[in-house]
């Protein structure tokens, strides 16, 4: 059972994902923190994330253990990483990586949940079921507004904003893997219900398909 989360920044996907993998006992796969783990390591390195040859070459070095760095979760890396996905060897490079966790999860477990931008569209086409999980751009950038206040960080709500749109835009419009819902996905719209009716809608829509 493979099961694909796709969407937009912030718009309430990972939290949705990973809640799926728990109740159904299948391993959860956060795909955006590969692109982070990529743009941290070339930040702290003094590299440009747009540059594609050290892009690549990090990318062909990266380790799943690296995702867990809690560096990779500023939104000044989530910009970057952003910057990094846009480059075609860089999603060449981590393409085999997420189709094997998804066919083969690890540990046996029955199943796969894996979020990001692509994956009904391009990593998963055949996924058992999609989603596709959105919001409005300003209920968004409110969320990550206060969850970067609730950790204690500076925060500005128009400059959230700003970055969520600047990333967003460079998501959609780029040639390789564009952000897109797939036409078999189930649009999950959470910009006016809580977190927890999103997770019975997506739960009853997998549940669907066991
Ligand atoms: O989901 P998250 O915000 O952590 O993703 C960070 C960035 O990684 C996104 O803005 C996007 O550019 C990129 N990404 C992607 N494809 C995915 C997951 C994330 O291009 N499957």
């Amino acid at each position: 059972m493979i099961v694909a989360v796709d969407g937009p920044a912030a718009a309430g996907k990972g939290t949705i994902a990973r809640r799926l993998a728990d109740r159904f006992g299948y391993a959860y796969l956060d795909t955006g923190a590969l692109y982070r783990a990529v743009a941290l390591s070339l930040l702290r390195a003094g590299a440009d994330p747009a540059d594609p040859e050290a892009a690549a070459r990090t990318a062909r070095n990266l380790h799943l253990p690296d995702t867990a760095d809690p560096g990779i979760r500023t939104p000044e890396v989530g910009l970057a990483a952003s910057v990094v996905a846009a480059i075609p060897r860089v999603r060449a490079t981590l393409l085999d990586l997420q189709r094997n966790f998804a066919r083969r999860p690890p540990d046996g477990r029955p199943g796969a949940v894996l979020d990001g931008r692509d994956i009904g569209t391009v990593i998963c086409p055949g996924a058992d079921r999609k989603i596709f999980v959105t919001a409005t751009p300003e209920v968004r950038a409110r969320r990550r507004h206060l969850e970067l206040l609730g950790r204690g960080e500076h925060s500005i709500y128009s400059s959230v904003l700003a970055d969520l749109r600047e990333r967003d835009a460079r998501d959609a419009n780029r040639v390789d893997a564009p952000l897109r819902r797939s036409r078999d996905a189930m649009v999950l719209d959470t910009s006016f219900i809580t977190a927890d009716e999103a997770f019975r809608r997506a739960c009853a829509f997998v549940e669907s398909a066991q």
